[in-house]
């Protein structure tokens, strides 16, 4: 498969040449068709697999199709990732992608910055917010952030945010999300209380193991 067999939009094929990406990766070939068409995903991969761009580039293509302003407040793809530097790389991958895309937001949460500054700049809506659960929880239990316009939801590296001790506020945060909405779940491992968890957020997904 090659990228443009992928039929990604226009602005995300021009990145990805930009880029020097000449192939897709495993789990970006066996995971874009599916996400393109609306799918839920459950990935088991780790990193450097090029799973970031499995998930990002299905997501903008998505904003970018779907043409349509970001919401007023929250935002339209929603990702949470168990560190800061995960959150920071997470953001910037959107950033290089999404660099042809006209108006673009992509938006930061984690801990270790100012609340009061990022309560600032959610005061408009950003087309996807990439959040460590924590951060986030603050921010909806102070109400300077609203979910109920994500229409995808992606949860990186869910073991680890399991290991942390973030099972009580991803309970907590995913009700909050439209029930109607797309969900890729991505592990390096899948024990049983992953797979639990898995089987809570996603409907009728496909698994993709690389
Ligand atoms: P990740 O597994 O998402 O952390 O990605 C690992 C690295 O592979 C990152 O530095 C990406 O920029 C790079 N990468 C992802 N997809 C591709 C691709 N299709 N071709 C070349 N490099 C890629």
């Amino acid at each position: 498969t090659t990228f443009s067999e992928l039929k990604l939009a226009d602005p995300l094929a021009r990145a990805l040449s930009a880029l020097g990406y000449e192939e897709p990766t495993p789990i970006q070939e066996q995971a874009i068709p599916h996400l393109l068409e609306g799918r839920d995903l459950l990935g088991i991969a780790q990193t450097g697999t090029g799973k970031t761009a499995a998930f990002a580039l299905p997501s903008l293509h998505h904003i970018f199709t779907q043409d349509a302003e970001p919401p007023k407040r929250g935002g339209r793809v929603l990702v949470l990732a168990p560190t800061r530097e995960l959150v920071g790389q997470i953001h910037d991958s959107f950033v290089s992608y999404g660099r042809s895309m006209p108006h673009l937001s992509v938006a930061k949460i984690t801990g270790g910055v100012s609340i009061g500054k990022q309560i600032k700049r959610l005061v408009h809506g950003n087309d996807v917010i990439v959040a460590t659960p924590g951060r986030l929880m603050d921010l909806l239990d102070r109400k300077s952030i609203t979910l109920a316009h994500i229409e995808i939801l992606i949860l990186d590296e869910a073991d680890q945010m399991m290991d942390m001790g973030f099972i009580h506020a991803l309970k907590k945060i995913v009700p909050l999300l439209p029930k109607e909405r797309q969900t890729l779940f991505f592990s390096a491992t899948l024990p049983p209380k992953i797979k639990n968890l898995a089987a809570q957020f996603l409907t009728d997904p496909v698994k993709v193991t690389v």
